[in-house]
Parts: structure tokens; C-alpha cells; sequence
């Protein structure tokens, strides 16, 4: 029993970390056999986390136990192979295995003085980013939470220069009484894109939007034309269809106007580390800034956001408090490319998944997520399913003959535990969403989640 925190200093730490050890094995070799989804019994279970706060500091053994007793049950198998719901990957053993180690360090990773090691993997993943992605090799990279935050960064990057490049400096006099910068974004953009413009001051509803295709991708022909004082947002994955904007044209045309490229490609930018899927990225080199999530295609765990910002001094600046003051070091602050200021070390995920998989392996891992899609959608088309999208990606959209049918579908195929896929509209039309993100989805995965389909169709 602990009566103060003083008894935590004699605590066996051994035995906990070796119990917290075997809980996790106990879930990894058993997450691919379980239900996808908690079932009613788990979800029952969590009643037991409903209690008040004690009055004194509480038994090691037991909170471990409980969470495993009761948390384990009741968490979503997103590491297992049959999760397709939102776009987000699993992710390797080994990895998590480098997560535990740096999870003891506990590291606040702002600056090089608060954590050398961590400050030293930043700068590594930077080169690593911009030499698997095609991009410039001194493109500056900032670590945040996921794309979400990317992309705000990214716009508040374009937003400090094009005002600066208008004589007016954001950070001090903020944007009451600036040019107003015009932003052009496909009608088909991520929820988070909008977001982040109404954050930023840049307004969700007074953007230019362009219309998009069948397939979700910008149209070029519909471009309005462009100036220096533009934001363009394009689209490296559509969350729906995976479709890709045609970037290689439509930056040519921002580049020319000398307007600001961003590149929301949360999950799609992968697509350029593969020889294979590479032509659906191709120009994304001519863009600013671009956002991109290590916790979807690449299967790092979560809390794996990246921006890349081709204007070092323009993405530092605007990350600043204060005006033009930047504070140069010779060494990586990690806090002068992200909004953050305290932070854990959230590069050392991305270094070890890099490191682990090498070019190849990535490669390995975007051409085989996209193989298993296209077998999925062959698969669910030979049962009859419809298949709406060209399935270019890791996206497949599946309906049933009827709106009616393809929910009910859905509903069932949700409570049977065999797999779990999400729902979205496509073309006003519900449509079950199939996003095969995770690296451990096997071939049989596939047609084991097909043959779910088909067993709860009605
Ligand atoms: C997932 C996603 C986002 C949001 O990313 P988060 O990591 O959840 O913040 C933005 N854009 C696209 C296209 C996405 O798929």
C-alpha cells in the first residue's frame, strides 16, 4: 500500500513494468482475433471507471490491472488488420518498443538545451522527410499533432509572408487593416482546411472555391487566375476518393502568379516516396508548404503531424511570438516550427519508423496498402457491391443498391466485429468508406472483411 507519494521512491518499479509488459503482449498477439470494435460487454465494462476521486494516492498493481482489465477490452483494434474506419495506419512492434524507451525518458523536447537527443532526431527526420519526398533539401519540417495543426502552421507561414511581401507585418499589427490575402481551395478540401482558415483569421466562407471533378480532384480549367497576395490549398489525398488535385499544373500556374501553394496530403503525400504511385504527386516540389501525417499511411502511432515549409525564415517567423525577432541557433530548437512550446519528443516515432523501414520498406508499405484497396475493391465488386471511386489510392467507396441497403449494411457489418468501416457522403450519396491504412491488413484480411460484407448484406 502507498500512503504518501514518499512510498513511490521504494516501489518495485521491475514489477510493474514487467506486468505493464506482459498486458501489452497479452493485447498484441490476441488484437487480430477479437472483435474490431469493443462488443456490449467491453463497453458495459467501462462503468467501472465511473468512481470518485480518492482521497489518497492509489495501488500501482491495481490501476495497471484495471486499465487492462477493463481499457484493454474496450479500445477500438486499429493495430489488428481489419480496421478501415478513418484513414489512420497501425503501427510496427519495434516501434512501439523505441516508444516505451523514450516514454521513460519523458522528454520536453522545445529546445536543444531541454532535450539534445530529441532535438538531435528532428533535424535527422527533417533530411529524411525531404529526401523521401522529392522536396528541396533545405525545406524546414515542424513536428505538431497531426495535419490538422500542419496545416495551420503551414497557412500561418503563408499567411506572415504574402503579408510581408505587402509591407505588413502579421505578427505585430495582426490582420485588421492588412490587404486581404485571397484564398483559392478546391471544393472538395479536408474539414480541417477550413478549420484552420477560420483559426487564422482567413475566414472558411470568403474563400474562392473551385469546383471539383467526379473523382473529388480540383479542376484546373476552372482556376481562377491568381496573384502574389493568394493562398492555393491544394489536395494530396481526398479523404473520400483518394483522388490527387493535378498538382504539377496547378502549381506551374501559382508559381507563375507567384501565389502561395499549400499541400494538405495528410495520408496522400507517401504517394510520392513510391516509384509505383509517385505520378499522382508529381510537381508537389513547386509548392510551399505542405502537411502530411506520419499516423496514417506511414503507420507511425498517433501524435505524428508534419509541416514542411520551403521559407525556413518565413515558417520560424511566423511560429514566433514576436515580430522579426528569430533566435538563431546552431543547434535544433524543435519550438521555432510548431505552435507548441512545451512538447514530448514526438520525433522519435517518425526517426524509428524511418529508420526501421529505409526507403524500400516505405515503398513496400504505400504500394502494398494500395494493392490490398484495388484487391478489396475487385473483391466487393465480383459480390455485386458498388465500387464509386477509381480506386487510385488506398480509398475505396462501396454501396449497396439502395441508400437504405448500403446503411444497413453498414450498421451490420459495424456490430459484427469482422472489421470496421466508417460511413461518408459521396456525390450526396451515403457510402461505405473503406481506407486500407495499416500495414498489417493481409491479403486474407481482405477477403475475410469481403466476405463480411457479403454475410450481412441484406
Ligand atoms: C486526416 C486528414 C486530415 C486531418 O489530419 P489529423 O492528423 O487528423 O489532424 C486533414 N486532411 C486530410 C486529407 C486527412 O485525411
Amino acid at each position: 500500500m502507498t500512503d504518501t507519494i514518499k512510498d513511490f521512491h521504494s516501489m518495485d518499479h521491475e514489477i510493474l513494468f514487467e506486468r505493464a509488459k506482459g498486458y501489452a503482449f497479452d493485447y498484441l498477439q490476441n488484437v487480430n482475433d477479437r472483435n474490431v470494435y469493443p462488443d456490449e460487454r467491453a463497453l458495459e465494462g467501462l462503468k467501472m471507471f465511473d468512481e470518485p476521486l480518492a482521497e489518497k494516492p492509489g495501488d500501482a498493481e491495481k490501476i495497471l490491472g484495471m486499465l487492462h482489465d477493463y481499457g484493454s477490452p474496450a479500445t477500438v483494434a486499429t493495430t489488428g488488420g481489419r480496421y478501415f474506419g478513418l484513414v489512420v495506419g497501425s503501427s510496427f512492434a519495434p516501434v512501439m518498443a523505441v516508444k516505451w524507451l523514450a516514454d521513460v525518458w519523458d522528454q520536453l523536447a522545445p529546445l536543444y538545451v531541454t532535450s539534445p537527443i530529441m532535438a538531435k532526431l528532428e533535424s535527422v527526420c527533417e533530411v529524411w522527410m525531404n529526401d523521401l519526398l522529392g522536396l528541396p533539401s533545405d525545406c524546414a519540417m515542424g513536428l505538431v499533432s497531426g495535419t490538422s495543426m500542419a496545416t495551420m502552421a503551414g497557412f500561418a507561414a503563408a499567411r506572415y509572408e504574402l503579408l510581408r511581401r505587402a509591407g505588413w507585418d502579421v505578427n505585430t499589427k495582426g490582420l485588421f487593416g492588412a490587404t486581404p490575402i485571397r484564398v483559392v481551395v478546391g471544393a472538395e478540401a479536408h474539414s480541417s482546411v477550413f478549420k484552420a482558415l477560420a483559426i487564422l483569421g482567413l475566414g472558411r466562407e470568403r474563400v474562392e472555391l473551385v469546383p471539383a471533378d467526379e473523382q473529388g480532384r480540383m479542376r484546373a480549367d476552372q482556376l481562377p487566375s491568381l496573384d502574389g497576395n493568394t493562398l492555393l490549398i491544394l489536395q494530396a489525398g481526398n479523404v473520400n476518393s483518394g483522388s490527387f488535385d493535378p498538382i504539377d499544373e496547378l502549381c506551374d500556374a501559382a508559381n507563375k502568379a507567384g501565389a502561395w501553394v499549400h499541400v494538405d496530403g495528410a495520408f496522400g503525400l507517401w504517394a510520392a516516396a513510391s516509384a509505383n504511385k509517385k505520378y499522382l504527386t508529381k510537381g508537389i516540389e513547386k509548392a510551399d508548404s505542405w502537411s502530411v501525417d506520419g499516423h496514417k499511411t506511414l503507420n507511425t502511432p498517433y501524435d505524428c503531424g508534419i509541416v514542411i515549409c520551403k521559407d525556413r525564415k518565413a515558417m520560424i517567423t511566423a511560429m514566433q511570438a514576436s515580430g522579426d525577432y528569430i533566435l538563431y541557433s546552431d543547434q535544433r530548437d524543435g519550438m521555432l516550427y510548431s505552435p507548441d512550446m512545451s512538447r514530448r519528443g514526438r520525433a522519435v516515432e517518425l526517426w524509428a519508423t524511418l529508420k526501421l523501414l529505409g526507403k524500400g520498406g516505405v515503398e513496400e508499405l504505400v504500394d502494398g496498402l494500395c494493392e490490398r484497396a484495388s484487391q478489396f475493391a475487385k473483391e466487393i465488386k465480383a459480390e455485386g457491391f458498388n465500387v464509386l471511386n477509381d480506386v487510385v489510392f488506398n480509398q475505396v467507396l462501396v454501396t449497396c443498391d439502395s441508400a437504405e441497403e448500403t446503411m444497413a449494411t453498414l450498421r451490420h457489418l459495424q456490430q459484427s466485429g469482422e472489421c470496421w468501416c466508417g460511413s461518408g457522403k459521396w456525390h450526396g450519396i451515403p457510402v461505405i468508406r473503406v481506407s486500407v491504412c495499416s500495414w498489417a491488413t493481409t491479403e486474407e484480411d481482405i477477403s475475410r472483411t469481403v466476405r463480411a460484407f457479403v454475410k450481412v448484406r441484406n
